[in-house]
């Protein structure tokens, strides 16, 4: 869907050039979610704007759909990615219904079409429209605000959205409410979407797959799980942290861990797990009671089987061992 070919953005400065992204080759496929991972300055922002033609590549290509875009007409192209960036930039003279509706003006849908689809954007992002649609932009949170940005920048459909640090500026509270709530959006709209972050926690929980960033150059591009299990070098090992084992276990549901409860016995007061807790939780109650292994139930509190230490060992050894 997005293919990106040797990439590469220098920039002349008076203590000479910079190379900003430098030889960057990689394929996002449509419906995926790749965060671009990095300390500040490592090029994700570059690498973003020359997807969007903001910024003009020094050499190498990118190819959405197999095309160049190099031989699209820039207006054209953009039309097809929408564009959220951190500093969200809504008009402040113009209500919630009318800074999604921006482009759909642009493109010449009548007013009727333009509030009705400013409506439903506001009900997919979990925002009564009754309530929103006619307040300003000084009348929002932070994070409704956010999720205007994200409004507008789906307005029109886009098969491609660009993200650039969207949820950076939130506390952390809203900043997981709100991720939650885009997981959730993007199950059922699938868009291929390029994510910034330099946050490794929100790209675990983003990513389908993660492209790690060094001084302009890709270090790795892998899935969250083999990424955690198998930093490629010193320098993807030290932004992961030490704790990525932890983090590997907030990936893996109860479910894929599940065996038969056999004729292994239980305490009364021993609490139950459901099957899409993460393994992270599980760890926790197995500290806190001290037991090797918990049942667990779903909703209508039937017996689906046991999760143990031991299949938690084998379900973490069965990545490092690939
Ligand atoms: P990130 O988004 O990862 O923080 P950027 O892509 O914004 O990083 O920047 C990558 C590098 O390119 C940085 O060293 C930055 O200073 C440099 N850079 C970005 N834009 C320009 C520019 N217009 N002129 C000169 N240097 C730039
Ligand atoms: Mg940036």
């Amino acid at each position: 869907m997005i293919r990106l070919q040797a990439l590469t953005k220098t920039y002349a400065t008076p203590k000479g050039s910079v190379s900003a992204v430098d030889r960057v080759s990689l394929e996002v496929h449509e419906g995926e979610t790749c965060v671009l991972l990095g300390p500040s300055g490592c090029g994700k922002t570059t690498t973003l704007r020359m997807i969007n033609r903001l910024v003009v590549p020094t050499s190498g290509k990118i190819f959405l759909n197999g095309r160049d875009t190099d031989s699209v007409d820039p207006v054209e192209l953009r039309r097809g990615i929408g564009y959220v960036i951190q500093q969200i930039g809504l008009f402040p003279n113009m209500t919630v219904a009318e800074n999604i509706g921006v482009v759909p003006r642009l493109l010449g849908w009548d007013a009727v079409r333009r509030r009705r689809r400013a409506e439903e954007l506001l009900s997919l992002l979990a925002l009564p429209p009754a309530d929103f649609a006619d307040r300003y932009p000084n009348e929002l949170s932070g994070g409704q605000a956010q999720r205007i940005g994200v409004a507008r920048a789906l307005a029109v459909d886009p098969p491609v959205l660009l993200m650039d640090e969207p949820f950076a500026a939130l506390d952390p509270v809203n900043r997981e409410a709100i991720q939650d709530e885009f997981l959730r959006m993007q199950r059922t709209l699938r868009k291929t979407i390029l994510f910034v972050s330099h946050d490794i926690d929100e790209a675990v929980k983003m990513a389908d797959r993660i492209a790690i960033f060094h001084a302009g150059r890709l270090v790795q591009f892998a899935p969250p799980d083999e990424l955690l299990a198998h930093p490629a070098d010193t320098f993807v090992a030290g932004f992961v942290g030490s704790d990525r084992t932890l983090k590997r276990l907030r990936l893996i549901r109860v479910r894929e861990v599940l065996a038969p409860v056999g004729d292994r016995t239980f305490a009364m007061n021993a609490p139950h797990v459901s099957p899409d807790d993460d393994l992270r939780r599980v760890a926790a109650l197995f500290l806190e009671h001290g037991n090797e292994s918990l049942v667990c139930v779903d909703s209508s509190s039937r017996v689906l089987g046991v999760v143990t230490r031991e299949a938690i060992a084998q379900r973490l050894a069965l990545q490092d061992a690939q």
